[in-house]
């Protein structure tokens, strides 16, 4: 028997072939059960009112007691525009109508009592709210149904009558047909543990919650749910234990040895030598590694990936380290050749612009094994570049990376797969890399080497260039080395270089005496990398560039950053960005320049960034503003899709969820227990389903 949450939605009585058209347009709301998931983003207290002087222009929405003092219709015909004044004790606010003119004014009558709702703006310097909701008070207070659902609806949408009331309708329809067929997802002894209600209660109340608690009892269910579907998946998939695949034992030391009593330049933190030792168990272990190696930047993750690397080579195996910039293989190349010439071993740098003679070479001593390390970029995924025996991957600044490309490595061993580390400098929070990596276990190099001065970080606007240009100055006199650093995107590319250009001209004007470099992605591979190379080989003193340069890039007598147009960046990227500096032992400085007007949330990064240089604090504010579908790269962001579960705040759900799928799975892998029907049953229905289940990779 057909699934009635399979129904199309124009059977529903209200709907019909013109509205389901619209529905499916702008809401992809197909079905029965397209409808009924499509949960209303929150509710409003229909008892709580906002004051009119109290009303910001940025809020979301307001909901606002007051009366229609009058009205006035200006235009002709169909450009004619409807104008409320409406009042309360404390101000007055306009409030607008292109659409259903004629018939909004009929509903109005001035004096009378309303509530009105509805997303404020800002039109010559008065706040007006167009097309809000409209309702005649009426004082429910304290009687059932006074949280009101509100729904992502459309302008489209809107014009139909499916506004959020419009769409509320509806699922109170949709309700009374199917609510006593609504089936149970979850199986009993889950419900009964963590004293969930039942399903059907759960819909009910986050549609029409009587109340607050009801809202609260519907809320932790489905968001349980819909990681503990998730979890489920993960985990069976890739097992409870987290890895099965057998990896290579490297048990020799000698080089390694070597390389710690006579070339080490420097002291390990205790986190760089609590990692190593984290790894140093992994591959004596006999199974594959999988390791997440975060660390924030400049807490030295090279030199901790490079004695791993060592660990391969001391038993006979092969070592690649793959950086997402051809400028980051080269620098790591650089720096990793030093200590490989000193320890007697073959290192190669294989990129897009590699020659085809050098990669002959290459190609030729990594099949009879003569080289040690290949540091590379996306050229190394290339099928042409094999291994006599590869014992370890390295991957640099991972969040460039996706998961089909972590696979491509594994297979450039056929014998035996790789090990793996993944190395990040955007800290992810635990329980987020839990759910994206299911599969990596996570070390965290949580210290920086000592003798580091914190970056200080200053915030100027256009108004104080000059001062910084001043700034600047005085830091060259010194010796130290600089970064001006502008925006690029892609839509605007253009205008972006000019930006850059412009800038780069500006800079050479005002500091003459100066040499000045400037890379961005419009240039040749070889000539970026040689204009580096000028910059680190202090050739020039000045580079600036785009965000080519966001990762990995070490140049430790470097000192100050500056950032142009900053509100335009991340807060992960200026963080990154920042980290470019503070490398070496002089007191470092990061400028931020803005725009006057911030928005909000752009002051709220600003300011972060004034604020700290702690890495795990930025990527929390972060996680706040951004949700965390941005936080895993664009190819995994599919992942993180969930109707009401948000891993910003729902850590502490996403933990249970996750013990209650081990525990499941431990129990009965193929649930094939009678308890887990309902599990099967529902991830059948799942499957079929658009909503969630295909994007998870
Ligand atoms: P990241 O973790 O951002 O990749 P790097 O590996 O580039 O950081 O290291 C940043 C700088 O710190 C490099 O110049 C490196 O040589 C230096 N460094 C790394 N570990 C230590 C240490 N234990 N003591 C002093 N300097 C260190
Ligand atoms: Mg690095």
């Amino acid at each position: 028997m057909a699934n009635l949450f399979d129904t199309k939605i124009e059977f529903l009585k209200g709907v019909g072939p013109q509205k389901a058209q619209l529905l499916q347009k702008e809401l992809r709301i197909f079905t029965f059960g397209d409808l009924i998931q499509h949960y209303p983003f929150r509710h409003e207290d229909r008892t709580q009112f906002t004051n009119i002087e109290d009303i910001r222009s940025d809020a979301t929405s307001v909901q606002v007691k007051g009366v229609i003092r009058t009205y006035e219709l200006k235009g002709s015909a169909r450009k004619q525009r409807l104008t409320a004044y409406f009042k309360d004790e404390t101000g007055e606010i306009e409030l607008v109508w292109f659409k259903a003119v004629q018939w909004v004014a009929k509903q109005i009558t001035p004096g009378m009592e309303y509530v009105i709702a509805g997303k404020p703006a800002v039109f010559n310097n008065r706040i007006s709210i167009s097309h809000p909701e409209l309702e005649v008070y009426s004082d429910k207070s304290g009687t059932e149904g006074y949280l009101q659902p509100v729904y992502s609806t459309t302008e489209t949408l809107n014009r139909k009558f499916l506004n959020s009331k419009g769409i509320a309708k509806i699922q109170q329809t949709l309700f009374r047909q199917v609510y006593s067929q609504i089936r149970e997802t979850l199986p009993p002894n889950i419900i009964e543990h963590y004293k969930f209600v039942s399903k059907q209660a759960a819909l009910l109340g986050i549609h029409f919650p009587k109340n607050q608690a009801e809202l609260n009892r519907a809320k932790a269910r489905l968001k349980f749910e819909e990681l503990f579907y998730v979890q489920l998946k993960i985990i069976q998939e890739k097992g409870v234990q987290k890895n099965e695949s057998v990896g290579q034992v490297f048990g020799a030391l000698d080089t390694l040895t070597n390389f710690y009593n006579n070339y080490l330049p420097f002291d390990l933190t205790n986190a760089q030598k609590r990692v190593i030792k984290e790894v140093r168990g992994d591959v004596v272990s006999g199974k594959q590694m999988n390791r997440l190696l975060q660390g924030d930047v400049g807490s030295g993750k090279t030199i901790v990936s490079f004695i791993i690397m060592l660990m391969a080579i001391d038993s006979e195996a092969q070592a690649c380290i793959m950086a997402p910039t051809s400028i980051l293989a080269g620098q790591h190349f650089e720096g990793l050749s030093e200590f490989c010439e000193q320890l007697g071993l073959n290192i190669k740098l294989l990129t897009g612009s590699t020659t085809k003679a050098k990669r002959k070479v290459i190609h030729e001593e990594l099949v009879n094994g003569k080289l040690n390390i290949l540091v590379g970029t996306h050229a190394l995924l290339e099928d042409v570049v094999q291994f006599r025996n590869l014992g370890l991957c390295v991957i640099d600044e991972q969040h460039r990376f996706g998961v089909a490309q972590r696979a491509k490595l594994w297979a450039k061993n056929r014998s035996v797969a790789p090990h793996i580390l993944v190395m990040t400098a955007t800290p992810i929070p635990r329980t987020l890399a839990m759910t994206l990596y299911g599969d990596l276990d996570v070390s965290v190099i949580d210290e920086l080497p000592s003798g580091r001065k914190p970056i200080q970080t200053i915030h100027k606007t256009e108004a104080g260039r000059l001062r910084m240009i001043g700034f600047l100055r005085e830091q060259l006199e010194k010796g130290r080395q600089a970064y001006v650093v502008y925006p690029l995107i892609e839509e605007s590319a253009k205008l972006d270089l000019q930006n850059l250009i412009d800038g780069y001209e500006y800079i050479c004007r005002r500091l003459p005496e100066y040499f000045v470099s400037i890379v961005h992605g419009k240039l040749k591979n070889h000539e970026k990398e040689s204009e580096m190379k000028r910059f680190v080989e202090k050739k020039t003193q000045i580079m600036v560039a785009t965000t080519v340069i966001e990762v990995g890039v070490n140049v430790p007598n470097a000192t100050v950053m500056v950032i142009e147009n900053s509100e335009r960046f991340g807060l992960a990227q200026l963080h990154q960005l920042r980290g470019r500096v503070g490398r070496g032992g002089e007191q470092s400085y990061c400028m931020l320049m803005t725009g006057k007007k911030l928005s909000r949330e752009a002051r709220l990064r600003v300011d972060t960034m004034v604020k700290t240089n702690n890495g795990f604090e930025i990527a929390d504010v972060d996680l706040q503003i951004r949700g965390p579908g941005d936080l895993s790269g664009t190819q995994q962001s599919g992942t993180m899709d969930f109707l009401l579960a948000d891993l910003a705040q729902d850590n502490a759900i996403l933990q249970e969820a996750r013990e209650c799928a081990e525990e499941v799975i431990l129990e009965d892998s193929q649930l094939l227990l009678p308890k887990h029907h309902v599990l099967r049953q529902h991830i059948d229905s799942l499957k079929k389903s658009t909503v969630n289940w295909g994007r998870i990779s």
